[in-house]
This record gives C-alpha cells, sequence and structure tokens, in this order.
C-alpha cells in the first residue's frame, strides 16, 4: 500500500525533503542548507554537487529514518529555485561550472546589450510574458557558453545539456535517462514561448544558445521516469515538477482564474491564476506559465509580482533599530495602540516596484510627532506590508481585467494575525490562511500525487483544505479610504 508522496523542495538557501499523507499532512521533513558561493561581488554560484548531495541526502534520511522503502511511496514531486542555470556533459553527467543562481546579476551587461533596444525588449516580453532581466536563465547559458574555455565547442557538438535546478534533480535521480522540465520552470527561462508551447527560434537565435542544450518541455503533473540511481531507493515514479511559486500557487489550491497567493518572506510574492488567458500587464508585472492538474484543458497562465521588501522591513526594525527582539512580538505590540497616530513607513529601501517603478527612491518614516512611541512604528511597519501588497492586487486585477477572489497566504508573515487582519482590511477582501503553509512542498506532491491517482481530482485537494483560518474585512470604507489616502501621500514623498 503506497501511503506518502515525497516532495523535493530545492530552495535557495537549502534543500528539503517531505513526506506528504494522503490527508495533505507533513508527516516529516528533513532540511539540509548548503554554501552560498560569492566569487565577485553581485555574482551568485551554488555547487551542483552541494545541491544534490543536500537534496538526495535529505530524501535519503527522510526514507530510512521512518524506515520506509520503495512500497510505501507513490511519487515525488519536485519544486525548486527557479532561472538557476546549470550546464553539463551528456556523456559524463559533470558540470562544466557552478550553477548561475537567479540572484547573480554578472549577466546585466548581456541582457543591456541584447535586449536593449525597445523594439526587442518587446518581442521579447510578446514571446515570453517577462521583463528582459538578468535574473532569468537565458543571459546566464549565454555566459556559460561564452566564458568556459571549450564549453561553445561542446555545445554545438551536441555534447551538453542545459538545466534549472529541477531538470538537473530529474537526470540525477533517473541516472541519466530523462533530461527534461515542466512548463513552469521553462516559462521562466525567456526562452520559451508562453503561447505556442515550444523553444522559441527567435529568442534562442537572440541569445546564441544551440537547440541540442535544451531538455524536453512536459506539463507540471506528468512522467518524469523513476529513480534509478544506484545510490538511491530504486524504482520510485517522478511525476510533479513545477518551479517554487508556480508550486506555491498550486499548492494553495488556486486552481482557476481569479484565485490568487500571497507569500511574506523576506519580499512577498504575489500570483493570480488567470486561466486560460495569458494576461499582457501594463504594470510591470510578468506573466507567466501556472501549474496545471492532469485534467486542465491546455495551457493555463498567473500574473507574477512581487514586493522588495516585506519581512525584511520587520527584520531591520530588530537588527538595525533594535526596536524588537523577535519578529513575533510585533502582532502584540502593534494591537497595543490604537492607530499609528498618522505614522507611515514606506520601506523603499531598493527603490518602489509595481507599479510605482522607481529605482531611485528610498525609504522613510513619516507623520512622526512628539507622541509616536516604538509601537506606532512597528504598527506602521506592518501595515506597510500590507499596503504594498495592496498596490500589488490593484495592479493585478488592472491587468486581469477581473477582481482577486480571496487571497490565501503564506511564508513566515502570515503567522502575524494583526498583519493579516489589517491586509483583509485594506484590501475589503478575505485572506484565508491553511493550517499547513508548506504549500511549497505540499504543491509539488499534490501534482505528483494527482498524475498517479493517489489523489483523484483537485476537489479531493480542495477538500483537504478544511481547516483554514480566515479573516474578514472589517473596517468602514470611510477608515479605509483615509488610510489608503494617506499611504499614497507618504508613497508620493519619497519618489
Ligand atoms: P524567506 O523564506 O523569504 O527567508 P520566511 O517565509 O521564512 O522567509 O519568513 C521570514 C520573514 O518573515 C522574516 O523576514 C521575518 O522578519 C518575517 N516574520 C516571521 N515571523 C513574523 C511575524 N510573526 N510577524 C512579522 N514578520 C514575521
Amino acid at each position: 500500500m503506497k501511503k506518502y508522496v515525497i516532495a523535493l523542495d530545492q530552495g535557495t538557501t537549502s534543500s528539503r525533503a517531505m513526506l506528504i499523507d494522503a490527508q495533505g499532512r507533513a508527516v516529516d521533513s528533513v532540511q539540509r542548507p548548503f554554501p552560498q558561493i560569492y566569487p565577485q561581488p553581485g555574482w551568485v554560484e551554488h555547487n551542483p554537487a552541494d545541491i544534490l548531495s543536500t537534496q538526495l541526502g535529505a530524501m535519503t534520511e527522510l526514507l530510512v529514518s521512518n524506515g520506509l522503502g520503495p512500497e510505501d511511496i507513490d511519487s515525488i514531486g519536485i519544486t525548486n529555485q527557479r532561472e538557476t542555470t546549470l550546464l553539463w556533459d551528456r556523456e559524463t553527467g559533470e558540470p562544466i561550472a557552478n550553477a548561475i543562481v537567479w540572484q547573480c546579476r554578472r549577466t546585466a551587461p548581456i541582457v543591456d546589450e541584447l535586449c536593449g533596444d525597445p523594439e526587442v525588449a518587446r518581442e521579447v516580453t510578446a514571446r515570453t510574458g517577462l521583463i528582459p532581466d538578468a535574473y532569468f536563465s537565458a543571459s546566464k547559458i549565454k555566459w556559460l557558453l561564452d566564458e568556459i574555455p571549450g564549453a561553445r565547442e561542446a555545445a554545438e557538438a551536441g555534447r551538453l545539456a542545459f538545466g534549472t535546478v529541477d531538470t538537473w534533480l530529474i537526470w540525477t535521480l533517473t541516472y541519466g535517462q530523462v533530461h527534461a522540465t515542466d512548463v513552469t520552470n521553462a516559462s521562466r527561462t525567456m526562452l520559451y514561448n508562453i503561447h505556442e508551447g515550444c523553444w522559441d527560434p527567435y529568442l534562442m537565435d537572440l541569445f546564441d544558445i544551440p537547440a541540442s542544450l535544451m531538455p524536453d518541455v512536459r506539463p507540471s503533473a506528468a512522467d518524469y521516469g523513476v529513480t534509478a540511481n544506484p545510490g538511491l531507493v530504486q524504482g520510485i515514479p517522478i511525476r510533479g515538477v513545477a518551479g517554487d511559486q508556480q508550486a506555491a500557487l498550486f499548492g494553495q489550491c488556486c486552481f482557476e482564474s481569479g484565485m490568487a497567493k500571497n507569500t511574506y518572506g523576506t519580499g512577498c510574492f504575489l500570483l493570480m491564476h488567470t486561466g486560460g488567458h495569458a494576461c499582457e500587464s501594463k504594470n510591470g508585472l510578468v506573466t507567466t506559465i501556472a501549474a496545471s492538474a492532469p485534467s486542465a484543458q491546455g495551457t493555463e497562465y498567473a500574473l507574477e509580482g512581487s514586493v522588495f521588501v516585506a519581512g525584511a522591513l520587520i527584520q531591520w526594525l530588530r537588527d538595525e533599530l533594535k526596536l524588537i527582539d523577535s519578529a513575533a512580538e510585533t502582532d502584540e505590540l502593534a494591537r497595543s495602540v490604537a492607530d499609528t497616530g498618522g505614522v507611515y513607513v514606506v520601506p523603499a529601501f531598493t527603490g518602489l516596484g509595481a507599479p510605482y517603478w522607481d529605482p531611485d527612491a528610498r525609504g522613510a518614516i513619516l507623520g512622526l510627532t512628539r507622541g509616536t512611541s516604538r509601537a506606532h512604528i512597528v504598527r506602521a511597519a506592518l501595515e506597510a506590508l500590507a499596503y504594498q501588497v495592496s498596490d500589488l492586487v490593484k495592479a493585478m486585477e488592472d491587468d486581469a481585467g477581473e477582481p482577486m477572489r480571496a487571497l490565501n497566504v503564506d511564508g513566515g508573515a502570515s503567522a502575524n494575525d494583526f498583519l493579516m487582519q489589517f491586509q483583509a482590511d485594506v484590501l475589503d477582501r478575505c485572506i484565508l490562511r491553511p493550517a499547513n503553509t508548506e504549500t511549497t512542498a505540499l504543491g509539488a506532491a499534490y501534482l505528483a500525487g494527482l498524475a498517479t491517482g493517489f489523489w483523484s481530482d483537485v476537489d479531493a485537494l480542495r477538500a483537504l483544505r478544511a481547516s483554514d483560518e480566515a479573516f474578514e474585512p472589517a473596517m468602514t470604507p470611510e477608515l479605509r479610504g483615509e488610510l489608503l489616502a494617506g499611504w499614497e501621500k507618504a508613497v508620493s514623498r519619497v519618489r
């Protein structure tokens, strides 16, 4: 009897393996951090061997410590840090260099050079849904081909394989039998045409990347082979793959147009499902492919946007201003005052993102009086998180031409009840917080389990979410209007 699905959650700073049972509960998990490599300012790398040893080690430890074998495991679902780029030799399986991590800025000049012409930039966006940036894989592949001695010749001869981290894991798990990625990861490479569903010849040409490098692209719930690496438990099917944000959207049971999730971490990641419609953004958001259930009719899309500084603001209050000892105490402290006393915090530490796009703006605390207390400032900081998300939601609704329904939340700061209630109040929308906020891993497991029939359909997954906590809006329209007007004024002051 197959009792569990294993989710492999390969993140930027750690690899986790999680055991998910038929009720969607995380029964156990093993997490292993790995080193970040900073060869030069602005450069970020991961050693591909570190990714493997931590991820596969975590999976093996999970199985061994729970006394489980292949007969207990239905399937594996993979979710991963997106865009991070690897090239390896198809014969030996050896990477030709360290992985270039999504955060790495080394290829910014390549993007400026190739996509600087507004006509070209528009073409890239029309095909990929993305705004040209060094973040995505395309320029990272080009850098590796141009800078690693012998790489381009090897690629031209068909000897190299490209993969994002999902592909690298699948290749290793299947012992080189499967070279594939899923549509959500493909949609973050800036080489994939999200409308036609193929590696785009125009983009491959623009970045001078041979087609022989590219993995096969499959739906997120599909057949990715079975574990066949001699170092691992054999014969477990790999059936789910999705990039971390899309996996979280799926794990939040956002399967239809208008459904959205926001992750409150160091920054925020907001994704809204837009059904079969790839919305082009007028507000600088990106259009991306959403992970779909096997029953889906055709490709499904989402709009994606981020808040640069969210939980990081709370860390700053703690570590730099020393206003608080822990992030958790902000909840009670914020409630200890009736309001912020007119104080607004605008955390534009690195400029303002969507919908303002002002990279030169800097942060400010406004509205201070002699009566301003620590509690007022802390409350204003939490409220600033909610205002930023509210701005992003408005931009998204404007692009999608339809209202967002309830907002599903996860991430570290979603534990803050004051923040969640204030978010519901300023958005005038219900906030839903699932009991299990490990939505990224859950999404990967759901995709795999749907593909095998471990779960019958998406309704079975929705039924697992019975224990949501709901925060209903309770603020008067007058007060909401007043507060939002104050926020707008504060934002205008830092621009
Ligand atoms: P990440 O995955 O981006 O590292 P997490 O999802 O682990 O982030 O969330 C951690 C962030 O959330 C930190 O920036 C922290 O300041 C913030 N945070 C954690 N708990 C709370 C809380 N109760 N209230 C407000 N912020 C919190």
